[in-house]
């Protein structure tokens, strides 16, 4: 096991990961760039080091000064968190190369599936099924219109280099396409430094239902059951479940079974994310793998009571994994809300701004990952997540109740600050969403914005595809 461990990220996850460290015996270095010089995660780790400006791809995407803060302070491993280099093979690499055990998967692992077209036709090989769409990047718009109409309309275009909902577009008849797929492969290469894209159908009144895994370096792994997080804002997450409510346990554990298949096949190590869409005949479809620790863990947590950072600090450091199938237990239901500094009203814009007051609530299963303190400057430089309340009950009615005892309770005040909390309540107050029947259109739904619907029918085969 590791004796010292760089934490390369800010937030809420950068505490979250020094945290572990501790309660393992392990030193702990944050890095920081100059807008976080008074940030929680500088406090609460052994020792911090300024890494660069506010631009983060002077501090927290800079590879070189990550691994020389690593060679300074002589940490053995590098933990990326979420988000900035954490699913990047060339930081993995970098880190292999000087020395350093990169906390995440192999690079060429990596790699691979941050190609998402690479990793669907790869995902397809082990026989998961995929939604109908294009095995590889489409290269012209005609290419693109051609694929359309074999798997009929709306379809979704997305950079192949793709993640955090940006650079895909939903296009809903055969006129949009061109246009579309022109501005999908600006967008992408602008956001990417890519500009590939592909094609999926587009599934209407689909749910987001994810898989959690863990694998060792020598071919174990085990799920951890299921989260729903159907509930986005432009596609990013806002409230996550687990286990997801309202599909049979057979459908339950077809998904669990089928993302450990897909892991394995892949040769994952670490803590990884399986992605699927669940339609309303619950067929469920593949969409992406996260390599990395996924901001709604703690779900996972509450309900496997498996903390998964100590497990991906110990799966890095060479154990083997430490829980057979049969050890995993899941147990009540958790419900976690994202508390960001954003304005709903105004399209979920960042309303960055300092704290004058900042209360989280505490009580029974009530946990708050935040690194948010009264007087911490919410800068405009990062994304908006300010805090993650979770809590878990025995049966989701309670869990539901028990959240909007947590978010009543919830004090937070600033200068310019808008949160996502009285969004959060709306969703919780929801019939659909109280009945757990509710679907990736919810937050349109609540907005009034309209959800595209599928004039064509979808096609019969869920695992149909073309090329
Ligand atoms: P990212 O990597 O940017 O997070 P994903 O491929 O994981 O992108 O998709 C993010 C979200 O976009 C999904 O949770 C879902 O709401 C929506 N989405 C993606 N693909 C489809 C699809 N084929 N049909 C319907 N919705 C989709």
């Amino acid at each position: 096991m590791f004796e010292k461990v760089l934490i390369a990220n800010r937030g809420e996850i950068a505490v979250r990961v020094a945290r572990a460290c501790r309660e393992l015996g392990i030193r702990s270095v944050a890095v920081y760039s100059t807008a976080d010089r008074d940030s929680a995660v500088v406090r609460l780790a052994d020792e911090a080091v300024c890494i660069g400006p506010p631009d983060s791809r002077q501090s927290y995407l800079n590879a070189a000064a990550i691994v020389e803060a690593a060679r300074k302070t002589g940490a053995q491993a590098v933990h990326p968190g979420y988000g900035f280099l954490s699913e990047d093979p060339d930081f993995a690499e970098i880190c292999a190369e000087n020395g350093l055990v990169f906390i995440g998967p192999r690079p060429e692992v990596m790699a691979a599936l941050g190609d998402k077209a690479r990793a669907r036709a790869l995902l397809a090989e082990a026989g998961l099924p995929l939604p109908p769409g294009s095995m590889a990047p489409v290269g012209t718009a005609a290419e693109a219109r051609a694929v359309a109409d074999e798997i009929g309309h709306p379809v979704i275009i997305k950079g192949v280099a793709g993640g955090g909902g940006r650079g895909m577009t939903l296009v809903r008849s055969a006129d949009d396409l061109g246009p579309a797929y022109e501005r999908t492969r600006i967008a992408a290469q602008a956001a990417f430094g890519d500009d590939r894209v592909y094609l999926e159908r587009y599934l209407t009144q689909a749910r987001h239902v994810e898989v959690q895994v863990l694998c060792d370096g020598y071919g174990n792994g085990v799920h951890l059951g299921t989260r729903d997080c159907s509930v986005q804002r432009r596609h990013q997450k806002l409230v996550e479940e687990g286990p997801a409510p309202a599909l049979s346990a057979a459908t339950l554990d077809a998904l669990a079974e089928t993302a450990l298949r897909g892991a394995l096949h892949v040769g994952y190590t670490g803590a990884g994310t399986f992605e699927f869409l669940v339609d309303e005949a619950e067929r469920f479809h593949f969409i992406e793998i996260n390599c990395r620790l996924q901001v709604e863990h703690p779900v996972t947590e509450m309900i496997s009571g498996v903390d998964l950072v100590h497990e991906q600090l110990h799966i890095a450091g060479g154990v083997p994994l430490r829980l057979r199938q049969e050890d995993v237990r899941l147990h009540g239901v958790a419900i976690e809300c994202r508390v960001n500094a954003e304005d709903p009203a105004r399209g979920f814009v960042p309303t960055p701004g300092r704290l004058t007051r900042f209360v989280p609530p505490t009580g029974p299963f009530t946990r708050v990952d935040t690194h948010g303190y009264p007087d911490y400057l919410v800068g405009p430089y990062y994304d908006s997540l300010l805090a993650k309340v979770v809590v878990w009950a025995p049966d989701r009615e309670l869990a539901l109740n028990r959240m909007e005892r947590a978010l009543h309770e919830f004090e937070v005040a600033g200068c310019g600050i808008c949160t996502t909390i009285p969004f959060a309540r709306r969703v919780l107050d929801d019939p659909g969403f109280r009945k757990g029947r509710y679907t990736t259109g919810l937050v349109d739904r609540l907005l009034g914005v309209p959800e595209a619907t599928g004039d064509e029918p979808f096609p019969t085969s869920p695992a149909r595809r073309t090329r």
